[in-house]
């Protein structure tokens, strides 16, 4: 049959620090519209591959193909501009301003919600960002000023702010850390209406909300693929439970 399109495809990606090699001779392939969750022990390389992926560090060798793109060859902002959007593990909202303030100012370049000539709001802006807060279960905290919303509120606004981008890649590292249980179910319906667009690729440490949200699982250790596959196949391969589910 016919070879496969994925989103992304990388392939036999390695970086070195000092010699060390954090990503080793790593290949793994995202298809459109899928959870997919990175897990491994500390210090297995997963961080390492997000920033490989976002242009924050430059392989040493291999590449990343997203769409048809060569992302090792790209800068960081032309990466985001090519539809990849990153959220870190602590929020970056402007405490400051309100819900509707952060969204505004997520918005990408060129497509602003002032005018030229003063205050008029763009109607089609103003709906969008009210779309997006109610993806994100925010739709009642448009005036709320960020600083009083709770801990999971902050981490939905933050995905929210990266939603209103339109990533068609949205990477996010453990999204659920310190989270409700309430939270957390809420975090993997919201995740799970959002691919309807989108891939998604999640650190995660969280082993309930990977059962969850995954649709494959990818387990690092020492930079390299140690299985793969879904929740069912990892969390039985011994491999798995000798380095990190076994403790
Ligand atoms: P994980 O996210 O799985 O905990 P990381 O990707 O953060 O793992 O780190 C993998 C390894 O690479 C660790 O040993 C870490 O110390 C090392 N490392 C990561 N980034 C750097 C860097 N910028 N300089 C030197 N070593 C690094």
């Amino acid at each position: 049959h016919a070879p496969k399109e994925f989103v992304l495809e990388v392939e036999a990606l390695t970086v070195s620090f000092d010699g060390f090699k954090a990503v080793d001779d790593l290949s793994f392939y995202v298809d459109e519209n899928e959870i997919r969750v990175i897990i491994g022990p500390n210090g297995a390389g997963k961080t390492t591959v997000l920033d490989l992926i976002c242009g924050r560090t430059k392989a040493s060798h291999g590449s990343i193909r997203f769409r048809d793109r060569e992302l090792t060859r790209m800068k960081e902002h032309e990466i985001v501009h090519a539809g990849v959007g990153r959220k870190f593990q602590n929020p970056t909202i402007y405490e400051e301003l309100t819900v509707f303030e952060n969204l505004e100012l997520s918005i990408p370049r060129g497509r602003t919600v002032f005018g030229a000539l003063g205050f008029r709001r763009d109607q089609a802006v103003l709906d969008r960002i009210e779309e997006i807060a109610e993806f994100v279960f925010l739709k009642d905290h448009l005036k709320t000023p960020s600083a009083i919303l709770s801990h999971g509120q902050k981490q939905w606004l933050e995905i929210g702010m990266l939603l209103i981008q339109d990533p068609s890649l949205m990477m996010l590292d453990e999204p659920v850390a310190g989270m409700s249980v309430g939270e957390r179910v809420k975090t993997a319906e919201l995740l799970n209406n959002i691919i309807k667009d989108r891939s998604v690729i999640v650190i995660e440490h969280d082993m309930k909300f990977v059962e969850d949200i995954a649709h494959r699982v990818t387990v690092l250790h020492q930079g390299k693929v140690l299985s793969e596959g879904s929740m069912e196949h990892v969390k039985n391969d011994p491999k798995v439970v000798e380095v990190y589910l076994g403790h």
